[in-house]
């Protein structure tokens, strides 16, 4: 199943329910229908980032980005995570 990110839309509220894209549980519950809550994820629905999205979903979600022309920039990328990790580990590091 395609997972609509792109367009924001990843919960599909009818019949008297809300269908939560990221694991596929419907809920009933007034509550969650109002709030677009998905008690399953536990997260609101219209608020998700893209990042949760891709953590909370249950089956790997197809990126609709273009292809990377160059090899290296995935090592870039993976670069920058890193130096990311490190400097929030030397920020708690340093923080205490
Ligand atoms: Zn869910």
């Amino acid at each position: 199943m395609q997972v609509g990110l792109s367009k924001g839309k990843i919960y599909t509220v009818r019949d008297g329910g809300i269908t939560c894209h990221l694991c596929g549980m419907t809920s009933y519950n007034r509550d969650d229908i109002r709030e677009h809550y998905c008690g399953n994820c536990k997260v609101f629905l219209d608020t998700v980032t893209y990042q949760e999205a891709q953590r909370l979903h249950k089956t790997p979600v197809v990126l609709r980005m273009p292809q990377t022309t160059h090899p290296s920039g995935g090592v870039y990328a993976w670069v920058a995570v890193v130096l990311g990790i490190l400097a929030l580990a030397l920020f708690v590091l340093f923080w205490r």
